[in-house]
């Protein structure tokens, strides 16, 4: 699908401290795309994206991509601490888990895909550089929740996804095979990194228990991350 883009200028928003690695994808967790976007675009409110997908799939953009955008807030990813001078925000229309986890359209996602598709061309973004909120602060976020179409994604080239048929990477402890991935396993509590861990690669359940299951995806997905190197 091409891509329109209709600017929606925010005024929240800094020089970047350095180049764009990664992208992160948030839900807006609000009632309406309308009160999001509006808090989006507060200078009171002090947040901001580079773009807000619609459930009807149009795409807004709020701050240019050179701009720091103030998305991230704290958190970090493979050591990278000032997130929001690092990446690219993408925010995705969804009452998230304050709204009753609502499935995501298919026209959304569609359109999601085109962008990201955009964005990690542009950048020559990793797949391993593409996540989620919950995944660079998994004690305070749970964004884009475990409703969103990660699998979806990969096929279209966007993220790391597991092959479930990979031959299990060697065995390693869940720290340091977390820490490889890009968690922050040394400022955070263990079970609230594999909560964000099963969110997106085992959403059937996350309980941030260190289960059968989720080792065998920590080594998978450990191994899919030594495949992108
Ligand atoms: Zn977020």
């Amino acid at each position: 699908m091409s891509l329109v883009v209709t600017h929606h200028p925010s005024p929240n928003f800094n020089a970047r401290k350095g180049p764009v690695t990664t992208l992160v994808l948030h839900y807006t967790g609000m009632k309406t795309g309308e009160a999001a976007i509006e808090r989006l675009c507060d200078a009171a409110a002090g947040v901001s994206a580079h773009y807000v997908v619609n459930e009807d799939g149009t795409i807004l953009q709020l701050v240019a991509e050179t701009q720091r955008a103030w998305h991230a807030g704290a958190g970090q990813w493979r050591g990278e601490a000032d997130m929001n001078s690092a990446s690219i925000g993408v925010e995705i229309v969804n009452g998230g888990h304050d709204f009753g986890l609502p499935a995501y359209p298919h026209a959304q996602i569609d359109a999601v895909i085109a962008l990201c598709q955009d964005i990690i061309g542009r950048h020559a973004i990793a797949p391993t550089h593409v996540i989620g909120h919950s995944d660079m602060a998994p004690d305070r976020k749970a964004d884009p929740g475990e409703h969103f179409p990660w699998a979806k994604l990969a096929e279209e080239d966007i993220g790391l996804w597991p092959r479930e048929d990979a031959p299990l990477a060697d065995a390693a402890d869940p720290v340091s095979t977390l820490r490889e991935m890009g968690y922050d396993v040394d400022g955070i509590e263990l079970d609230a990194v594999l909560a964000a861990f099963q969110r997106r690669f085992r959403p059937t359940q996350v309980d941030g228990r260190l289960d059968t299951q989720t080792q065998t995806r920590l080594s998978q997905v450990l191994h899919a991350c030594r495949d992108h190197r």
